[in-house]
């Protein structure tokens, strides 16, 4: 058993926790000043965004520096006095590692760009132009074409994925995962306990020369030439395998957002080497609304199915059983506030309660993200033109062509667009809610909820939260078996069971009473989101009621 076993991850976005130098941005120190809140509320590990040198293109992803921290978060000071006033309190950090790109303004891809003979030329992929254009019609995700010309030579072009200014990585070349792996040892000197591995199924490539078959757009995105082809393993094992043998317990929690259950078996296989868990982006049990082909999935409206909860919980718990841990999230900076994306049938503390009970009482790693745990909402811009991500930019365009309304936008993007899930967190009821005293970099309505107001009030999301993770570190749910029970369709209701004690979990998603039989033996009640009563083996929920039992 590994320390990360037991890992209760909390999210932070850096930028966003909590500024100590009245720059609007927040930083290390701020970091900092929250760990005691960080361990009291029962969190062991913190997984920080990207916070190394950078030109800021895409929020910290596109690194210049992997061996300094960026001057808008703080210096090397101030990571080690984070490093090791969070260890005092035993507290683990994870550190985002962007593996598959770096910014066009690292020193490898300029040298490469400078001189055609620099040894660097060979760390990123290059091809030059086929019959007056692009190698080939692949898509960037970040829109247009992954291929961009070369600033020095019209005639060839290089790959990127991302941004443009985020030029990939040719793991192909063995100095590179050697770079990569060097990197790495850097931080784990330093103290850091494990790594998120960013867009890591990306790093290989299929053969340049072909397109893609999909003829709806210039440049569509297909991820048959670029996410999990059989070499990323290949690529990985060797750097992973030497992370390994210098910190046997580093944590590398693998980001794929694509990932479903049978391809996190694979990468979390021991004998893969290449990490310990997956983390994807499709957990949610959301049903999209596509009967508007005008609007692009990631803008679509989407609701909750209980239905597709349970049947992608089971195939995650089944299928990962004797393999590795699933992670357990609602979600992260990449996509709107659980709370705004999911369209809920009412807005209540007992829906967010039961949310959080349904989910991180699971087998497996919860990762939570920073304000989930007051049940805050994402930022609500009052204009198109306050968006300025990419993503957002190119929707509006489009759909302005097509006859869209800045007001039917506007909503698209306040449901569903990752800036709003960037927001400063929410420590107070003053200004700029205790974040800054100055303008937050990313700013709009807020709602009121705040950790001062929740810390008063015993009935608060916050303090469930916290009575949630204590009880998550009971054996029966840290390590006990999974088993959904077969109920009425509104119900969710699962077991978790070690040798000789065992857990019980029901939720009600939905308005009605219900009532639950429970198995035979004796229970008794841990935690439930309101009053709920337990009669002679029967669990009586009133309306989103949610119920944690638990037997030895
Ligand atoms: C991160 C994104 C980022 C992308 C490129 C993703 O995995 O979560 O925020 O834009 O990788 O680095």
């Amino acid at each position: 058993m590994s320390w990360y076993d037991q890992a209760i991850i909390y999210q932070i976005y850096p930028k966003s926790f909590q500024d100590t130098n009245d720059d609007g941005i927040g930083d290390l120190q701020g970091i900092i000043k929250h760990l005691g809140y960080i361990k009291d509320m029962g969190f062991n590990t913190i997984w920080l965004n990207p916070i190394f040198v950078s030109p800021q293109v895409d929020n910290g992803y596109d690194v210049s520096n992997y061996f300094a921290i960026d001057p808008i978060l703080g210096d090397t000071n101030d990571f080690s006095e984070m490093m090791t006033k969070a260890h005092e309190l035993g507290l683990h950090i994870i550190l985002d590692l962007p593996i598959n790109h770096t910014s066009d303004q690292h020193p490898w891809f300029q040298d490469a760009v400078n001189d055609p003979h620099s040894i660097f030329r060979d760390y990123y992929i290059w091809h030059s132009e086929i019959d007056g254009h692009e190698p080939n019609n692949w898509g960037s995700f970040f829109g247009g074409s992954v291929w961009e010309k070369n600033p020095r030579n019209p005639d060839e072009y290089y790959f990127h994925l991302f941004d443009k200014k985020m030029p990939d990585l040719n793991w192909k070349n063995p100095e590179v995962q050697k770079s990569v792996a060097d990197i790495a040892k850097f931080w784990l000197e330093k103290g850091v306990d494990g790594f998120r591995l960013d867009a890591f199924i990306h790093i290989a490539k299929a053969n340049f020369e072909q397109d893609s078959l999909d003829s709806s757009t210039k440049f569509p995105i297909d991820d048959k030439f670029y996410a999990k082809l059989p070499a990323v393993k290949d690529y990985m094992s060797g750097f992973v395998k030497e992370i390994k043998a210098f910190k046997p317990d580093v944590f590398l929690f693998g980001e794929a957002s694509s990932a479903k259950a049978r391809d996190a078996a694979e990468y979390t296989r021991p004998d893969e080497h290449v990490c310990d868990v997956v983390v994807n982006s499709d957990n949610y049990g959301e049903v999209y609304d596509d009967s508007n082909p005008d609007i692009p999935k990631f803008f679509q409206d989407r609701k909750l199915s209980l239905e597709m909860l349970k049947q992608t919980y089971v195939t995650w718990e089944s299928i990962l059983d004797h393999v590795s841990l699933p992670t357990l999230t609602w979600g992260n900076h990449d996509i709107s506030r659980v709370l705004d994306r999911l369209n809920l049938p009412v807005h209540d503390d007992k829906i967010t309660k039961l949310l959080a009970m349904m989910l991180f009482l699971q087998r497996g790693i919860p990762v939570i993200y920073y304000g989930e745990e007051i049940g805050m909402h994402g930022l609500k811009y009052q204009k198109v033109a306050d968006f300025s991500d990419q993503r957002a930019v190119d929707l509006i365009s489009n759909l302005r062509q097509k006859g869209f309304t800045d007001k039917q936008i506007l909503r698209l993007l306040n449901n569903q667009d990752e800036m709003t899930a960037r927001g400063p967190m929410q420590w107070d009821s003053t200004q700029y809610r205790g974040f800054s005293k100055e303008k937050p970099w990313n700013w709009a309505l807020v709602d009121s909820n705040n950790v001062d107001q929740e810390i008063a009030d015993p009935d608060s999301i916050m303090n469930f939260y916290r009575e949630l993770l204590k009880i998550k570190k009971h054996d029966c749910f840290t390590s006990g078996d999974y088993r959904l029970l077969i109920t009425d369709s509104n119900i969710y209701a699962y077991q978790r069971k070690t040798a000789d004690k065992q857990g019980i979990v029901i939720a009600n998603f939905s308005d009605q009473k219900t009532e639950f039989t429970l198995p035979k033996t004796v229970w008794r009640k841990v935690l439930t989101n309101e009053s709920s009563e337990v009669e002679d083996g029967v669990v009586k929920l009133g309306p989103w009621g949610c119920c944690a039992l638990e037997s030895n």
